[in-house]
């Protein structure tokens, strides 16, 4: 079963459950993060981003794969962590044989810091996560045309004026639409601070009280809400949305407890990727 969460422009239509399956897609964007899960809905995603390579984020790959091979599409194109690659193409090549049909990927493995375009006005950059495997999250971004300060007092004529004559009066500046990053340390929110400007963040946050430790969601790699309350008020994010929480906690007690917990003035803002009613789905 996949739900649908909209934030601002974009929907987000998948769904997420820590250690069982991750794949959320961005329809607007053909992207979809991570395959954990296989959705007819997925077939139309032309980019897709792996964050590494645990079964839960990366496990229904192959019946994704077969689905757009039924829809006569080529290969998809799939981001990943460099040291993803050569065991994900063994082991594609693996389930290639079994099935008797072709499984190539297009790969495009990624290093922190690596940038690629991925629509006439889109750009992505990978950026490290802090896990126990190769892994990483995705910035998407727009660049945009800002008036330089020295020009911004002039009136709409002069500045065309002296755009038509060429003159450089604007600055290229990197807009963050939307990032993701699952199964990592908090200290990610410390080393890219671009995350918390992201319009849209999709952030792992696994555990959300006394059931477990800060320390333990931390020996597992991953995020507590404790950790995330210190940050909070550096987040300028339109929408937070959580996602990836442990199966100890139901969708409608996920809700309860993030608004026991949180600063009622970021309550609005901090969405969780959660299916509708009280349990997980089977
Ligand atoms: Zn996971
Ligand atoms: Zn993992």
């Amino acid at each position: 079963m996949i739900y649908t969460c909209d934030v601002g422009r974009y929907r987000l239509r998948g769904s997420s459950l820590g250690g069982i399956h991750t794949a959320i897609m961005v329809p607007e964007l053909r992207v979809l993060f991570d395959v954990g899960h296989f959705s007819r809905a997925f077939v139309g995603a032309d980019h897709i981003f792996i964050s590494h390579g645990h079964a839960d984020h990366l496990g229904s790959l192959p019946s994704l794969m077969g689905a757009r091979g039924l829809q006569q599409k080529g290969p998809p194109k799939i981001y990943m962590p460099e040291g993803v690659e050569a065991p994900l193409k063994r082991a594609l090549d693996a389930m290639a044989s079994l099935q008797r049909y072709d499984l190539t990927i297009d790969a495009v493995p990624m290093q922190p810091g690596d940038t690629t375009q991925i629509g006439p006005d889109l750009w992505v950059r990978a950026f490290r996560t802090y896990h126990s495997v190769p892994s990483l999250g995705y910035q998407l971004f727009r660049r945009v045309k800002k008036l330089k300060p020295e020009f911004r007092h002039l009136s709409g004529d002069e500045i065309r004026r002296l755009r038509e004559s060429g003159a450089p009066i604007f600055d290229v500046v990197e807009q963050y639409e939307l990032a993701y990053a699952t199964d990592t340390l908090p200290r990610v929110l410390k080393a890219e601070p671009m995350l918390l400007e992201s319009k849209v963040l999709i952030l792992e946050c696994t555990f959300l009280d006394e059931r477990k430790s800060r320390d333990d969601a931390r020996s597992g790699g991953h995020i507590h809400l404790d950790d995330l309350l210190d940050d909070l008020p550096r987040f300028q994010n339109e929408h937070l949305v959580l996602m990836h929480f442990s199966q100890i906690y139901e969708p409608r007690e996920i809700k309860e407890i993030l608004r026991a917990k949180l600063p009622a003035e970021l309550v609005d803002r901090v969405v969780p990727f959660v299916p509708p009613g009280r349990c997980w789905p089977l």
